[in-house]
């Protein structure tokens, strides 16, 4: 689960982490009347539960009250799209009203929890700012990697040496080390999966401090954290993504492919993504039913997959365990005909009761090509959407 800038914002001040007097602002004349007691010289953030805002007119540095109110005016009402939301973008309901800070340097610092290293890794560089993806592609060894004993925590002497590699000026390598000690605490109290601050900046009067605030909670843990919860804003969520998780499946929304995909079970998911990739084309979606769906659930994730626009043809891989596959296809039946969906769709079926929910299928007159194994449904695929084979490296587009 992810939250406001301006939400995560207050967590860090509770912990102590240094950042700009500030308000949020639902309409224009609120953020008019924050600029006027900030000062005047203000910066106005969109409120999105994405980054990128900077490069998109998201964030705007004023001078004045009345700058400040039309930029809000700007933004509130609108959806902004940044190159991390989906291509609509997301509501701008509220702004963040901040007290311009004066600017020496931008650095980077995040905690995100590592597979690799099992264990929590602080991430920084001396190269923040709204280029960091850049850096991170281009030059990674701009980013100093320290991992944290999962027990022991993260030491001081570890959050000094990330101080000190980033180039933080010696006399600010202690409030810079209490500062990632902080975030540190935030990230392991709250469960988070992310606390990311770019830019952490150096202000012109010597100062460490948190400019930008990103964190995201593990979802499994949020049972012990009813105050992370209430400030859950489903709004900024997708709006299909919603609805399925509303409806306890898991669905997950891809920019720019036009197949999707139903399954059972997160490996088959990625194997299904890897033949519809073989079929030379790209998974608009791919949405995961889970162990023990009945047959209404399986009709609603159907009905979820159909109300994707991009979606030209529908692949289901279904694996018959705990949920039976004849059970799946009349689900699928019902969503096909509660939808009146013309879709093409392809199926593979193995496990429990296949036969009969092949059968099923057939004998329900959908536009639907049944298979039996991975590869013949890569085959039936790129047929109905009317495609070549797949080149040497998996793809023709
Ligand atoms: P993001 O693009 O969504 O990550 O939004 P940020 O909050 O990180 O802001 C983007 C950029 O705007 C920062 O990297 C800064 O360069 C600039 N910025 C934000 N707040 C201030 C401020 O108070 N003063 C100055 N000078 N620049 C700011
Ligand atoms: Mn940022």
């Amino acid at each position: 689960m992810n939250i406001h800038e301006y939400q995560a914002r207050e967590i860090l001040e509770s912990y102590g982490v240094p950042v700009p007097r500030a308000g949020v602002a639902s309409t224009p004349d609120e953020a008019r009347k924050l600029a006027v007691d900030l000062g005047g010289r203000v910066v106005v953030k969109a409120q999105v539960h994405a980054g990128g805002r900077g490069k998109a007119g998201g964030v705007k540095l004023v001078e004045t009250p009345d700058e400040a109110a039309a930029a809000a005016e700007g933004m509130l009402g609108r959806n902004l799209v940044t190159h991390q939301t989906r291509a609509g973008g997301v509501p701008v309901r509220q702004v963040l009203v901040a007290e311009l800070t004066d600017i020496a340097d931008e650095l980077y610092l995040a905690i995100t929890l590592d597979a690799d290293a099992r264990a929590p890794m602080v991430m920084a560089s001396s190269e923040g700012g709204v280029e960091i993806e850049e850096v991170a592609a281009n030059t990674p060894e701009r980013i100093v990697r320290v991992a944290a004993d999962p027990l022991i925590g993260l030491s001081p002497y570890h959050a000094r040496d990330v101080a000190m590699k980033i180039g933080i000026p010696p006399d600010l390598i202690r409030p810079a080390t209490t500062l990632i000690m902080n975030l540190y605490r935030i990230f392991r109290d709250k469960d988070a999966s992310l606390v990311e601050i770019n830019p952490l900046v150096i202000t012109t009067d010597g100062r460490v401090m948190a400019l930008d605030a990103k964190i995201g909670f593990e979802d499994d843990a949020l049972f012990r954290h009813p105050e992370i919860r209430s400030l859950e804003d489903p709004e900024q969520n997708d709006e299909l993504e919603q609805k399925a998780h509303d409806a306890g499946l898991a669905y997950v929304k891809l920019e720019g492919g036009r197949v999707g995909c139903m399954v059972n079970g997160a490996g088959l998911a990625m194997a299904t993504m890897d033949i519809t990739k073989t079929a030379g084309a790209d998974p608009a979606n791919f949405l995961d039913v889970g162990g023990g769906a009945a047959e209404d659930k399986i009709a609603e994730a159907f009905g979820i997959i159909v109300s994707d626009h991009d979606v030209e043809a529908i692949l289901v891989n279904l694996f018959g365990g705990i949920l039976r596959c004849d059970v799946a296809a009349r689900g699928i039946v019902m969503g096909a005909r509660s939808t009146g969906t013309q879709l093409p769709l392809v199926v593979a079926m193995r496990g429990t009761n296949a036969e009969e929910g092949l059968q099923i299928l057939a004998d329900a007159g959908l536009n639907v090509t049944t298979v039996g194994d991975l590869g013949e449904a890569a085959k039936a695929l790129t047929n109905v959407l009317a495609i070549g084979p797949a080149g040497p490296n998996g793809g023709t587009d």
